[in-house]
């Protein structure tokens, strides 16, 4: 049974970014008769902005993408996160980590000898094992191989707050999702997560890496960077651009409900369209 979902983390409205995101990751689990769920990954207070946790669910329903089951909080799951944090300590793979933005070395990692001492106040950082897996074989792009991972990252800030690729890893894991759909900016984190899947020994979920939409200037739309929120109001015209984005067919021009429109994209759905040649 495919199950998939879509996570947002609730820094602000849906942008055209997300929202293909969003499409790519419901269609490819319905044209697979699968479940598809939203999750908030709101772990990280000081980033949210209170509105979005409303305004990110009605927007994905005035384009048809309606979740199956209640909407997950990833705050929640603090608990576990704790949990699985000791027992990888446990089993060696974590250090605690003193280092400032200024004492990190390539890449955010830490290269001092902040390992093998015991350092309450720091950060936790999970350090690579030499048996990292380096390829990820995407279920859009195929075999992509990655720049080595730095030689450790971390999965619990100074802070108290729990990094995003601890959270994620083991949130993918518990729910059951079989089928990760995001976007290429986030290759690199998902093997990061399959290093945390290999070290709790539970095999990961398959990926498939979707293109990122861009502005004039060639950078990533994000809601940091305060690109324009989607126009709920034109959901069909908003959904025909994100279909064209992801190389899809487009619905025939007299279609004009949401319904439709996403009717036709889930039995027209192609993975094919997506190898990164084709973009
Ligand atoms: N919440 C993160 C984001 O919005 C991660 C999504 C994911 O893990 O697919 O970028």
């Amino acid at each position: 049974m495919y199950r998939g979902r879509f996570a947002p983390s609730p820094t602000g409205p849906l942008h055209m970014g997300s929202l293909v995101t969003a499409l790519g990751s419901f269609l490819d689990a319905r044209s697979h008769h699968g479940e598809w769920y939203l999750r908030i990954d709101d772990i990280d207070p000081p980033r949210h902005d209170k509105r979005s946790f409303e305004s990110i669910p009605r927007c994905l329903e005035s384009h048809g993408l309606v979740w199956d089951g209640d909407i997950i909080l990833q705050s929640q799951r603090r608990e576990a996160h704790e949990d699985y944090l000791s027992k990888l300590r446990h089993e060696g793979y974590l250090f605690d980590c003193l280092c400032t933005r200024a004492t990190l070395g390539d890449r955010g990692a830490c290269v001092s000898s902040c390992r093998g001492h015991i350092n309450i106040d720091g950060s936790v950082r999970f350090h690579l094992p030499i048996d990292a897996p380096e390829i990820l074989d995407d279920l859009f792009l195929g075999q992509e191989h990655t720049d080595s991972l730095p030689e450790n990252f971390i999965v619990k800030r100074r802070d108290g707050l729990i990094a995003y690729q601890l959270a994620t890893a083991v949130d993918d894991l518990d729910e059951g999702y079989t089928h990760v759909i995001r976007g290429s900016d986030l290759l690199e984190s998902s093997l990061r997560q399959m290093v945390i899947h290999q070290a709790l020994r539970r095999p990961s979920p398959e990926y498939g890496h979707l293109p990122i939409v861009t502005d004039k200037a060639g950078i990533k739309l994000s809601k940091q960077t305060g690109a324009l929120a989607v126009d709920q109001n034109t959901p069909i015209s908003n959904l025909r651009e994100a279909l064209a984005f992801l190389k899809q067919p487009s619905p025939p021009k007299d279609i004009d409900r949401v319904d439709d429109i996403l009717h036709h994209a889930i039995i027209n759905w192609r993975r094919d369209t997506l190898k990164s040649g084709n973009l």
